[in-house]
């Protein structure tokens, strides 16, 4: 009888995105046999591969059977229960399996104890993969329930397998291909395998913006002759009308990063040289698509041959006005203004960009630079799925054909089937059943009626909806760089005040903690920072820019201390290495405060300041830190960054970016131990906040405040309920003792 269906869908839905990003399928079927078995307190799960060549089934994983069995036990779909299953496409469930004639159990392998019996086929659209089995020993066990969450996961695992025999076939091919490498061309149906950089599924028709430097989009090219300058007059004029809608639209729903981002499509509108010249070619007799595709084309090579990073950054914003304008110009109907319908295929994006796309409805995104922390928070913060893949492989994708782009695993299919295209709605339709926020309470309690709260990571405005969707209790880490990312100048201290402002109060009365500009590293001001740094990560980032840019610092705490008058408000400094980076910090807050009085302006003298912990210096001195700072809010991402020396942006060395590091589990613990002894609030908010595994760990050393986008606070409530204090504290001591990771791994279960 199974415990939670939801549950036990996560569960697998997380062993399989494990699984994938790691590239390691080896032990995932004997993860989610065991997994199965667990959450359905069924005695025996197992999996059989279907082989279409000869036409039997074979089993691939057990829990409860014996292990000997795995890849002898052999089965045609004549045979046995599951062999009908299988061949009948349909799920089986009896209650007394022995009463069955088609029963057939294999001696030997301990089979013939269990009477109750649920099989249920895994299929890809009318191709057969596979099935997944349980039994139990007591009769009529299994019911309708369990049968619907066996069936879910059949479906998962499909589609899990339907990428991998794809991948193996395109590998096979490629293995059989000659030496010489052909040029790149496009596919007319299959699938493009990249790299998951913002999850969700998208479908839509391709638009191939820019690979090579040219405008691709053959709107452009199936330009008409007969157009002249009275229509393109009006293209002109229905652009230069929906930008300024677009704008207005965009400042409502993206208040806080909208400002002003299409301004330089409307400079560019109104520019007499562009615009002029597109009308010179016109009357010499261009059509008028060729004259905006000819001069589109010259703009951008002029664009991308800038020393200057803000020209080179206009690049796509002049391409992405030829589109329009070529659009205006063929289009009758309004509906193919905008990018709804479409996945958008572009060699870079900047930030603005992403908004850009998702106020233009786009579906989703494909990207061939490696993606920045900051665009991958981006997309997710205004859920656009987002793929990043080589521009050899953007280059397999053409232009115009119909796609569904699974990014939470990488995959591209073009042109999918039916059968591709109905099992991605069966996903979509389980996924939203994980949404439901039914089962969440704003009170959080373990099993043994312990407070622990679970605070919202806020990048964007938009983030909030989650937030009160999912009840947040509170604001743990507000990101303030993104506003200033997406802009292309630094937001005034009234414009700031007003999205802090916003933000407090869209939280009605809960903490709101906002973190003070964390740029450099990856994050990097185009208008701003013209020195390139050799090591950015170990550069101008974070705390050290704002003690170097005193003005702008400034003006930012006075932003958030005038936003503090609207609810709970703490302010906290990111990157601190020294207790005396925090006094430095904590002097400026102060004479902002001052100068706030004198001038008769509110705020909460009440703010509380406090330390981010996100370097091995500063956990050295957390004591000392706790002494001085009002709350320590532990950034795990840094920490495990400059603890391990491996750069979290970087891919090659991924592998070797362990949470669970014991250097990392007693770093964590010792902060934590620092402000308890302190008196002092603690709190976590990087990734390793969100990740179940962990929890217990967590709670064990004394956390109660975990700070995580909260996408994930339902899978984290559904574990909290599960866990006491005294296990949770005893399994932390026992992890601390260790000193190796494989000894961590193991208690852990990490693969
Ligand atoms: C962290 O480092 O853990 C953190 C939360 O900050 P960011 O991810 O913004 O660097
Ligand atoms: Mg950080």
């Amino acid at each position: 009888m199974v415990k939670s269906n939801i549950e036990l869908i996560c569960d697998i839905a997380e062993r399989i995105a494990l699984a994938q990003a790691e590239g390691d399928s080896s032990n995932l079927l004997q993860g989610v046999a065991a997994s199965v078995a667990e959450h359905m307190r069924a005695d025996v799960c197992s999996i059989y591969i279907f082989d279409e060549r000869d036409e039997r089934l074979t089993l691939r994983a057990t829990q409860g059977l014996d292990h000997s069995a795995i890849d002898t036990v052999k089965l045609s779909l004549e045979e046995g229960l599951t062999g009908q299953a299988v061949k009948e496409m349909r799920s089986i469930c009896v209650g007394r399996a022995s009463k069955e004639q088609s029963y057939k159990f294999f001696p030997g392998i301990r089979e013939e104890q269990y009477e109750a019996f649920l099989a249920v086929p895994i299929l890809r659209g009318r191709g057969r993969i596979g099935a997944l089995v349980v039994q139990s020993s007591k009769s009529d066990y299994f019911v309708e329930s369990d049968v619907t969450a066996l069936r879910a996961i059949a479906l998962q695992l499909a589609t899990m397998f339907e990428s991998v025999k794809v991948l193996n076939e395109a590998r096979l091919q490629d293995e059989q291909a000659p030496l010489t490498k052909p040029a790149v061309q496009p596919v007319e149906r299959g699938i493009v395998r990249g790299r998951s950089a913002s999850i969700g599924v998208a479908k839509g028709v391709s638009c191939v913006l820019d690979l090579d430097l040219e405008v691709h989009n053959q709107l452009v090219e199936q330009a008409g002759a007969s157009q002249g300058i009275a229509e393109f007059e009006s293209a002109l004029a229905c652009t230069i009308d929906q930008i300024k809608a677009l704008q207005v639209a965009t400042s409502e729903q993206l208040a806080d990063v909208a400002v002003l981002i299409f301004s330089a499509h409307l400079l560019m509108l109104e520019d007499e040289q562009f615009i002029g010249r597109i009308r010179n070619l016109i009357t010499e007799g261009s059509s008028a698509t060729q004259a905006i595709g000819k001069i589109v084309d010259e703009y951008v090579d002029m664009f991308s041959k800038s020393d200057v990073p803000m020209v080179r950054e206009k690049v796509l914003d002049v391409k992405d006005l030829g589109n329009r304008l070529a659009r205006n110009l063929l289009a009758e109907d309004e509906k193919t203004t905008d990018y709804q319908g479409q996945i958008v295929v572009v060699a870079e994006l900047l930030p603005s960009d992403i908004l850009k796309f998702s106020a233009e409805k786009v579906e989703g995104l494909v990207v061939c630079s490696g993606v920045t922390s900051h665009n991958a928070i981006i997309c997710r913060s205004l859920q656009i799925p987002m793929v990043s893949v080589t521009r050899e492989e953007a280059k397999q994708i053409p232009d115009g054909i119909t796609m569904l782009m699974d990014a939470g695993q990488g995959i591209i299919y073009i042109q999918p089937d039916d059968e591709v295209m109905t099992t991605y709605q069966e996903l979509a339709a389980a996924e939203e059943a994980l949404q439901d926020v039914s089962g969440i309470h704003e009170e959080r309690k373990t099993a043994c009626g312990e407070v622990v709260e679970i605070q919202a990571n806020i990048n964007l405005l938009s983030d909030l909806v989650p937030a009160m969707r999912f009840k947040a209790n509170g604001v743990g880490l507000y990101r303030s760089e993104f506003p200033f990312i997406v802009r292309n100048d630094f937001p005034t201290e009234e414009e700031q005040t007003q999205i802090y402002q916003r933000l407090v109060e869209r939280m009605e009365g809960r903490t709101v903690t906002l973190r003070t500009l964390d740029i450099g590293g990856d994050k990097m001001l185009s208008y701003y920072s013209n020195v390139t740094e050799a090591n950015p990560f170990l550069g101008m980032r974070a705390i050290r820019f704002s003690l170097q840019n005193r003005d702008i610092f400034s003006q930012q705490l006075r932003a958030f201390l005038r936003a503090s008058t609207r609810g709970p408000t703490q302010i906290m400094f990111p990157l601190i290495s020294s207790v005396d980076d925090f006094l430095s910090a904590r002097e400026i807050v102060y004479a902002c405060m001052e100068e706030l009085r004198a001038k008769g302006v509110d705020f909460d003298e009440r703010v509380s300041l406090g330390v981010m912990m996100e370097l091995p210096s500063s956990v050295e001195v957390a004591e000392e830190l706790a002494a001085e700072a009002d709350f320590l809010s532990i950034g795990s991402n840094d920490l495990v960054q400059y603890m391990l020396a491996v750069d979290r942006t970087n891919e090659q060395v991924s592998n070797l970016y362990k949470a669970h590091h014991p250097a990392i589990l007693r770093a964590i613990s010792r902060i934590v131990t620092a402000a308890r002894e302190a008196g002092k609030e603690v709190s976590i908010c990087g990734d390793l906040a969100a990740d179940v595994k962990l929890l217990p760990f967590l709670l064990g050393i004394g956390l109660r405040k975990l700070s995580v986008d909260m996408v994930h606070a339902p899978a984290l409530e559904r574990s909290l309920g599960k866990i006491r204090m005294a296990d949770a504290q005893k399994h932390a001591q026992e992890l601390l003792k260790y000193g190796r990771l494989d000894q961590v791994e193991a208690v852990l279960e990490i693969e």
